[in-house]
């Protein structure tokens, strides 16, 4: 190592998931540029040592404490140390590290995302769902601690590229595009006897389960559009939608001259993620070149608010803001799992959600609270009960 030149320390959350392979196939690449800390996943323990033990990490993570001693076992000797539970997640997030990727899916990536903006390491944000439910907190921790919170969601990402030397007041308008998800060209008269297995298709990302059913309903670009409210502080009229079917631009930032900046590139994530890992610096990606020409065009389209109602529901959400986006989020969350568990139907998840909103709304000061852990906390559990007995009403 010569002078003056120091391993960047990373931490990876959600490392068994499908950001955080992409993740460490980067780090993998340039394995001596990073001195790997954490790692942590789910139950796919086996995945989880392999990766800590090949990285040589300090410690690796189970969210599950059932399963600590499975890790341990599988760790053991290695010299990787093992630990289990939500309290050692965000422990986890405390280890100091310069660089921190949140790529747990669903609001259970808040809380070790604040720990390490706490630590002042800079967040590589996937975990869109972090700023959905916290906007507020997590830019105000990231301030108070002169962290840094770098957009991985490839939309934003492509969003912050475009904004780079421009003056933030020279924005007139931001497009995000779609993909359009699994159901883009289905008779929508179909779409309520969707299966889960039909939605988790994704015409051209690979991804999650989660999200790839969120992409067919178009919650994914619904919280997309409240994540780029909160991040960027765009009002809710300058953000758009289109449908892009070929996924090769990914956001537009138009300005007040009339320029229109639009980014473009294959849907391969390791793209958003490895600009965040060498920020500010662009660093050679193992990413595929396009060919335009074989590409030959680029399509657009509107998109129709009865195929993807979730759409209507995030303005509704972006103007109210406080703590709403919580409970879309845990309501969303929670009728996505029963969508997965075939107690309700694919056009039930927005419906259930719609009637957590209004019914939560309604209750005295839920929303306009401040936004602090503990009101996040409360709204996202509210949010989910009340998703349970809309769905039960519903399945029953
Ligand atoms: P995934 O389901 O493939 O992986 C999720 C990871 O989180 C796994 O490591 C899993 O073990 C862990 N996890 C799940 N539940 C947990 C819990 N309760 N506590 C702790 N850990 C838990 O998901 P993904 O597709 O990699 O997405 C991760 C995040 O990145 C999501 O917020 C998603 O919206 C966002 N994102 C993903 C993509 C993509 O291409 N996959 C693109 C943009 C944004
Ligand atoms: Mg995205």
């Amino acid at each position: 190592m010569g002078a003056g030149y120091r391993m960047k320390r990373v931490s990876i959350f959600g490392a068994t998931g499908s950001i955080g392979q992409n993740t460490i196939d980067l780090i993998r690449r340039d394995r001596a540029a990073f001195d790997v800390i954490a790692l942590t996943g789910g139950r796919n323990i086996d995945q989880l040592a392999a990766d800590a033990i090949a990285l040589g990490a300090d410690v690796a993570v189970t969210a599950h404490d059932d399963l600590l001693d499975d890790l341990r076992a599988a760790l053991s000797g290695s010299g990787v140390q093992a630990a289990a539970g939500t309290q050692a997640l965000i422990e986890a997030g405390s280890r100091p590290a310069d660089w921190v990727m949140s790529a747990i899916v669903g609001a259970a990536g808040l809380r070790p995302g604040l720990a390490a903006l706490e630590q002042g390491a800079t967040l590589a944000l996937a975990n869109k769902e972090s700023l959905v439910t916290a906007g507020p907190l997590m830019l105000q921790t990231a301030r108070r601690h002169d962290a840094r919170i770098l957009p991985v969601d490839s939309e934003h990402s492509a969003i912050f590229q475009a904004l780079a030397g421009e003056e933030a007041d020279a924005v007139s308008r931001v497009i995000i595009t779609a993909s359009g998800g699994a159901f883009r060209d289905w008779p929508l008269e179909d779409l309520a006897r969707a299966t889960p297995e039909q939605a988790a298709t994704h015409p051209n990302w690979d991804m999650g389960q989660r999200i790839t059913i969120d992409s067919a309903s178009m919650f994914n670009k619904a919280l997309e559009l409240i994540e780029a409210r909160e991040f960027f502080g765009f009002t809710p009229d300058q953000i758009e939608v289109v449908i892009h079917p070929e996924s090769m631009i990914h956001a537009l930032v138009g300005f007040c001259d009339g320029g229109l900046m639009a980014h473009v590139g294959p849907p391969d994530m390791r793209h958003a993620i490895g600009y965040a890992l060498y920020w500010p610096k662009r660093q050679a990606l193992p990413i595929d070149i396009l060919d335009l020409a074989a590409i030959g065009q680029f399509t657009f389209r509107p998109p129709d608010l009865r195929r993807y109602p979730a759409l209507r529901l995030a303005r509704e959400v972006m103007q109210t803001r406080g703590l709403l986006g919580a409970v879309f989020n845990g309501a969303k969350e929670r009728a996505l799992d029963h969508f997965i568990a075939g107690r309700i139907g694919f056009c039930d998840m927005c419906d259930v959600v719609d009637e957590v909103l209004t019914r939560l709304s309604a209750r005295d000061g839920l929303i306009d609270a401040e936004i602090t852990l503990d009101t996040v906390a409360k709204a996202d559990h509210l949010a989910r009960v009340c998703a349970d007995e809309v769905a039960q009403k519903r399945a029953g």
